[in-house]
């Protein structure tokens, strides 16, 4: 018996806004004490009116563009209604049958060479107000904890109440825990390009909640179609497809033995890396949703959307396409730039300053687009390997990396005309990374420029031949390899300060 999953997300995406959804109130994420960012109307005291955030509107519009949905030209608010501690108003402004955008796609890509491309349609993205966040503590003979599974008292803090929320939902398109996972690795590295959420889903930036349901074609009759089980708290992308293909498995072997499954709310044991039963869903919640009667019906004109589609930046997977054609780089490379979004916008300057070198370099004529494509490889291989080496687990930030743009173009110059070794570039490129200076004064100072002397380098040749009879008589009797180890050691002599090319030509000619 084969079962079919078929999976569709819920996704809630803080937006980075200045303010609150509703009102003044600072929208800041970082803010440790508790309940500062608090006024009467997130507060939700009688008498008070909410008024709409605008930029909020404006950043879901953008997003659904991005993400090629049908704009509403007319949208409402809603009043959901349930009581829980850290909801102040006894009900959330949402969105019910009017959402800002419907019916978009996006486009999850390169999952194995067979499935290619696929879209993974958007059924809505609609807007609302983040609730207050509760922290579960254990106080036991005087010291706290924080074991919600023990504990025995709660705190609530506002501060998150009435932040702006977008909750994105998929069609129930998605076939895999990997497809799942691709489709929000991608979503936030969208969200982040618009610039309309950080989206870090450990900080609860956004969330991903999953349903599933799995098919049986054929088996015993008593397994019924479809039974939906929600699971949610997925703090991040490995979790998401983990917990997925936990459930995969967990449902086919109960429908492979003819039992039920139950329509439910699962969460996910970080630690035992299983799903688990949270609650049991009685009937359908009854929100009791009504139209929000303190806010207007929003309408939006052709040329409002317009200017917010002429705002959309180059999105990730143009970027990476571009990447590939018009620097020549492999797909690979590309899209290690457009991930690191930052890193990415650098390199483009330091290849624009190869571009500016060879306009003026007096021999351009020289310069085939094979060269220049050979110029912006070696800056994408020294960026992808060496300079991650040297941030180590550090992000780059532009404005924290001291290298700047016209020196890392230079350093790559000088190994692309052979003026250093790559065992110097190493050590140029380790100081210009702590200090910023530029690669020639390291050179100067630390007295490792280049011998070009054909003298000098015929010297330590010669000292090397004597030492090494061996590898020599070696060569001699037409093994290669000691060829190569006699460079080696003509360049470790040199503390790899010989010029190879001249090196490789002297040393044949000596050894003949
Ligand atoms: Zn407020």
């Amino acid at each position: 018996m084969s079962s079919k999953p078929t999976i569709g997300l819920e996704i809630h995406v803080e937006l980075n806004t200045k303010s609150k959804m509703f009102c003044d109130c600072p929208n800041d994420s970082d803010e440790k004490k508790p309940n500062i960012n608090v006024c009467p109307t997130c507060m939700g005291h009688p008498g008070t009116l909410p008024v709409i955030n605008g930029e909020a509107i404006k950043k879901v519009i953008k997003t659904g563009l991005a993400l090629n949905c049908k704009i509403a030209k007319e949208s409402k608010f809603d009043r959901k209604n349930y009581f829980y501690p850290d909801l102040p108003k006894g009900y959330q402004i949402s969105q019910y049958d009017m959402p800002l955008c419907e019916k978009g796609y996006l486009e999850v890509g390169n999952l194995s060479a067979s499935s290619g491309q696929r879209n993974i349609r958007i059924r809505r993205i609609h807007l609302e107000e983040d609730t207050g966040r509760l922290l579960h503590l254990f106080e036991h003979e005087g010291s706290q904890s924080r074991r919600p599974e023990k504990a025995n008292y709660s705190l609530v803090d506002f501060n998150r109440a009435g932040v702006p929320l977008m909750e994105l939902v998929t069609e129930p398109d998605i076939k895999s825990g990997k497809e799942a996972k691709k489709f929000a690795e991608e979503l936030q590295l969208i969200l982040r390009y618009l610039g309309v959420s950080f989206a870090d889903m450990e900080k609860g930036e956004m969330r991903v909640e999953v349903n599933i349901s799995l098919s049986a074609e054929g088996g015993a009759p008593s397994a019924k179609l479809g039974t939906k089980v929600e699971i949610k708290n997925l703090n991040s992308f490995r979790v998401v497809e983990k917990a997925i293909d936990f459930e995969i498995k967990r449902q086919t072997e109960l429908l492979e033995k003819g039992e039920k499954i139950i329509q439910e709310t699962r969460g996910w044991h970080d630690k035992k890396e299983i799903t688990f039963s949270q609650r049991e869903k009685e009937e359908a919640h009854d929100y009791r949703y009504f139209p929000e009667p303190d806010l207007p019906v929003m309408r939006f004109n052709e040329p409002f959307i317009n200017e917010i589609k002429g705002q959309l930046p180059e999105m990730p997977q143009f970027r990476k396409n571009r990447f590939v054609y018009e620097y020549g780089l492999d797909e690979k490379s590309a899209e290690f730039f457009t991930q690191n979004k930052d890193l990415g916008e650098y390199y483009e300057k330091v290849v624009s300053e190869f571009k500016n070198w060879i306009r003026e370099t007096e021999n351009k004529e020289r310069f085939s687009e094979k060269e220049e494509t050979s110029l912006n490889k070696l800056a994408s291989n020294y960026l992808i390997t060496d300079i991650q080496g040297l941030l180590g687990n550090n992000v780059f930030i532009e404005g924290q990396f001291k290298i700047n743009p016209e020196n890392f173009a230079e350093f790559i110059k000088m190994l692309y005309k052979n003026e250093i070794s790559s065992k110097i570039a190493k050590i140029v490129l380790k100081e210009m990374f702590e200090t910023g200076a530029d690669p020639s004064h390291i050179i100067d100072d630390k007295g490792i420029s280049q011998i070009g002397d054909e003298t000098e380098i015929e010297n330590i040749i010669k000292e090397v031949i004597l030492k090494n009879p061996k590898a020599v008589e070696d060569y001699k009797k037409g093994k290669l390899e000691s060829f190569q180890f006699l460079i080696g050691k003509v360049m470790a002599e040199s503390k790899g300060r010989a010029n190879p090319d001249k090196t490789r030509e002297l040393l044949k000619k000596l050894l003949e």
